[in-house]
């Protein structure tokens, strides 16, 4: 038997993260980093932050990619283009 449960009112964690952080909606994603949804599916295409997507097409971001992809944007719109890469890969 299956249920497909509604994503609003299931709390989703992020199991590639430590701490296992919230998943939220691509909508409150949006709403809480100021993004427009188009950016932030972009940036989900684009891997610069993770999530699921729900077998209704419904977009659940991690919220510690999208802080982080966010952070990193808010870096790169920075005028002054002093040592940001600190970052080893
Ligand atoms: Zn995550």
């Amino acid at each position: 038997m299956t249920v497909i449960r509604s994503l609003e009112n299931v709390d989703y964690r992020c199991d590639q993260c430590p701490g296992r952080p919230d998943m939220v909606s691509d909508t409150e994603a949006a709403a809480t980093f100021g993004l427009p949804l188009e950016a932030l599916h972009q940036m989900f295409n684009s891997g610069l932050l993770h999530g699921v997507q729900s077998p209704e097409g419904k977009l659940l971001i991690c919220s510690a990619s999208a802080a982080e992809a966010t952070g990193r944007l808010k870096q790169m719109d920075s005028p002054s283009g002093s040592a940001i890469t600190r970052r080893k890969l």
